[in-house]
Formats: C-alpha cells, sequence, structure tokens
C-alpha cells in the first residue's frame, strides 16, 4: 500500500477524518492526501518522498518560503531560552511596534494564537465597545470557526441567516446578518432596518475564502461610510491579506482604514500568532484596562513571536512586494493563456502573492459567480497537477499563494505542466 494511503488509514483510526483541519482531508477534490515530511523553499516532500511545488504554502503564512534560514534560525534561539513563560516578554513589545509601525489604522494590538482567536475577540470587543448586539458579515467570507460566524444567509435579505455547523443553536446566531458580498444596497438596508443595534461589519476586504474575490469599486467606501455614519465599527478580518497583498495589506492598497483589524498567518511566520487591533480608545476595552474579558495562555509565545517578528523584518526589504507580485501575475497570467489556447474556459485573478483560478470565462465578482466554476474540470485539473508534482489547494473555493522563493523556473515549470494538463482536459 503506498504509504500516503497508509497514514491517512492510520491516521483515521484516531484523529476524527484523520486530519486535524478539515480541507486537508482533500474530500471536496478526491483521494488520498499527501502526508508532508518537510518543506523548502517552494517546495514540500511527502512521505512517499515526492517532491511538490507548494501554491498553499501553508494557507498563507509560508510568503519567504518554507524553512526560511533566518526565521528556522530565529526559531532556534528562541528556544534555547524557554518555550513559554505566562509572562510579558520585550519581543511582545517588539512585534506590538512593528506592527503599529506598519498599519496605521493600529495605535495599539493584542496578540492571540489563531485568526479565529483573533475574529472572535474583535467582535466581543466591538459590541463590548458600542454596547451593540448585532453584527453584519458576508456569505463566503470565513472570519474562522466561532459560534456566531459559522452562518449563511437566510431566505429573505434581512432575515438572520441558519448555522452552516451542527452545534449552533439558532440563538447564537440570532444577531449576525449575513449579506451579499460587493452588494452596497444590502448594507445600506440593513443599516435602515438595524442601525442602532448593529455593533461592526467584518469583512474579508478582498475575499480569499470563496476563492479569490476583489472589493468592488465603492464596496469598502460604502461600508467606512455606512458605519461611521451609524456608530458602528468596521472590522477588516486580514488573517489571509494581511502582509499577504501589499506591505498594509487591504487598507493599504485601497485607502480605507478600519476601526478594527484582525491578522494571522503570514505575522506568525508559520507559527501559531494572531492579532486584533485598532483604535486606541477601542483596544482599551480589552481587559485588564476595559471590561470586555480576553486572555490566553499561550498569547505572544516567545518562539512564535520570534518567527514572526523576522518574518516582518524580511518582508520590509525594498522591492518585497513588487517582486511577489510580478511573479504571482507570470503565473495567474500564464495559466489564463494556455488554458485560453486549449479552449478551456478559465480566467484567474491575482493580487501582491495571493491568486484565484476559476473555471470560468470570466473573473467572479459575486458568491454566486464564483459557485459558476466549473466543479469537475478544476478536480480534473487539481489531480493532474498533482501527479505533475504541482500542489494546488485542494478546493475549488479557495485562494492560492505565492512566496518569494517561487523564482521564474519554478513558475515556468508550473505552466509547462499546465499547458499539457489543459490540452488533455
Ligand atoms: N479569517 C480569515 C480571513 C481566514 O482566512 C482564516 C483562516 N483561513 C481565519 C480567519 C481563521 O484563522 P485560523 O485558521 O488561524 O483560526
Amino acid at each position: 500500500m503506498p504509504r500516503n494511503t497508509a497514514l491517512f488509514e492510520r491516521a483515521s483510526q484516531t484523529i476524527p477524518g484523520g486530519v486535524n483541519s478539515p480541507v486537508r482531508a482533500f474530500r471536496s477534490v478526491g483521494g488520498v492526501p499527501r502526508f508532508i515530511e518537510r518543506a523548502n523553499g517552494p517546495y514540500v516532500w511527502d512521505a512517499q518522498g515526492t517532491r511538490y511545488t507548494d501554491y498553499v504554502g501553508s494557507w498563507g503564512p509560508a510568503i519567504l518560503g518554507h524553512a526560511h534560514p533566518e526565521v528556522i534560525k530565529a526559531v532556534q534561539d528562541a528556544a534555547v531560552n524557554g518555550l513559554s513563560f505566562g509572562a510579558p516578554t520585550e519581543a511582545e513589545i517588539e512585534i506590538a511596534e512593528a506592527l503599529v509601525a506598519r498599519l496605521p489604522s493600529i495605535e495599539k494590538v493584542r496578540l492571540v494564537s489563531s485568526g479565529t482567536e483573533a475574529t472572535m475577540s474583535a467582535i466581543r470587543l466591538a459590541r463590548g465597545y458600542t454596547k451593540r448586539p448585532k453584527i453584519i458579515k458576508f456569505e463566503g467570507c470565513y472570519h474562522g470557526h466561532a459560534d456566531s460566524l459559522l452562518v449563511k444567509a437566510g431566505s429573505g435579505m434581512l432575515t438572520f441567516g441558519n448555522p452552516t455547523s451542527a452545534g449552533v443553536p439558532p440563538e447564537f446566531i440570532q444577531h449576525t446578518l449575513v449579506l451579499d458580498f460587493n452588494n452596497i444596497d444590502a448594507v445600506e438596508a440593513a443599516f435602515n432596518a438595524h442601525g442602532d443595534e448593529l455593533a461592526c461589519i467584518i469583512v474579508e476586504p478582498i475575499a480569499g475564502n470563496m476563492n479569490l474575490v476583489r472589493p468592488q469599486p465603492g464596496f469598502l467606501e460604502a461600508l467606512r461610510q455606512l458605519c461611521t455614519k451609524h456608530g458602528a465599527l468596521l472590522i477588516f478580518d486580514e488573517v489571509m491579506t494581511g502582509f499577504r497583498v501589499g506591505p498594509q495589506g487591504v487598507q493599504g492598497l485601497t485607502g480605507v482604514k478600519p476601526d478594527i483589524t484582525t491578522l494571522a498567518k503570514v505575522i506568525g511566520g508559520g507559527m501559531p500568532v494572531g492579532a486584533f487591533g485598532g483604535r486606541a480608545d477601542i483596544m482599551e476595552y480589552v481587559a485588564p484596562l476595559g471590561p470586555v474579558y480576553q486572555a490566553g495562555t499561550l498569547s505572544g509565545n516567545p518562539v512564535a513571536v520570534a518567527a514572526g517578528l523576522v518574518t516582518l523584518k524580511l518582508l520590509s526589504e525594498p522591492g518585497f512586494y513588487d517582486r511577489l507580485e510580478a511573479q504571482t501575475r507570470k503565473l495567474a497570467d500564464g495559466l489564463a493563456e494556455r488554458a485560453e489556447n486549449a479552449g478551456i474556459p478559465f480566467s484567474a485573478d491575482y493580487v501582491g502573492g495571493m491568486f484565484g483560478l476559476y473555471f470560468r470565462e470570466r473573473i467572479p465578482t459575486t458568491l454566486a459567480e464564483v459557485s459558476e466554476c466549473d466543479i469537475e474540470l478544476f478536480k480534473k485539473f487539481f489531480h493532474a497537477m498533482l501527479i505533475k508534482g504541482i500542489y494546488f489547494a485542494p478546493s475549488a473555493f479557495e485562494a492560492g499563494f505565492v512566496s518569494a522563493t517561487h523564482d521564474d523556473d519554478v513558475i515556468n515549470a508550473t505552466l509547462d505542466a499546465a499547458e499539457e494538463v489543459f490540452a488533455k482536459l
């Protein structure tokens, strides 16, 4: 039996579905997940010794490429001094200062250990600060697995939604309004109906969890304006886009300033780190200064912070994001060109080191349009590329990621493989 298969069977004996996060199980594409043994630069190697060019990048963090020597050294150096103290450290100040210096919307910041914790805490903070119960989220945006966020739209535009997970009582999501991404009219209507009860809007300012979907011109600006007008807070969930699409996330690209920003992935350099930060007067509502409780045994963990700090430092090198985006563009445009030559309905989009691939003629702007992508064609493409040693996200609804180590040779090899695959689809 192939070793990946054997490991998957063994894993399934003791781990639900054999994985510690569902999308890893290859359920939506079928087949056996690759059990990864090691990674370096743009590559991962599985338990059978097969090398793959990796466009998942640990779902975003691996922006410098896997096992970057300076990051590994920082982790090793920190580990020697002890793994966790449950007391403050100087490195935590340094990473807070680094985030505050880079993102003008953040005046104070609290560290946590995951994106889920960051968004869950940001929403509690928004509710505590505004003393209002209701929140707006957009269908297709993912903000981690806190109860009140696991919800999809109900039948009418202004009805409260339905849980998307068992174990979430409808009462837990009765304050969550779910609207269509890029639909300003729906947000206006929600504020007209519930304005003085709305604590916040939480949004992925470039969506990356329904594949990549950009905000349409004016959408984020309208969210900002409506929140300000109605006394609600605007939360940008930049867990995925933060330090990924550019040096200041989507807020830097668009100039739209959120009240609270959530971060994770890249800021941990591959270690478990998340953060939420924003205006000082809002952040001072968090314990121990304020009445909003929030805590974590491993928050600000010294080894994780060491990885994050050196990652942020390396991302500040001049031209980093220009070079990264140039490589992502070569990949996205190159794939679109080869698909077109083969007569495959396909389009691709990218921002910074993040990209979307769509088996559809035109780049989608809504979840409904994303849903029109040809899933069967994607599955065939995914598996044919995997056989050629190219590892894309195992789902048609995920964004992909390029790292600083995806050089021209790496991208060209991917495009050559794709040309052969498209010709046979
Ligand atoms: N928000 C966004 C935008 C995300 O993409 C994710 C994870 N993919 C999360 C929150 C949750 O982060 P984590 O998986 O670290 O809990």
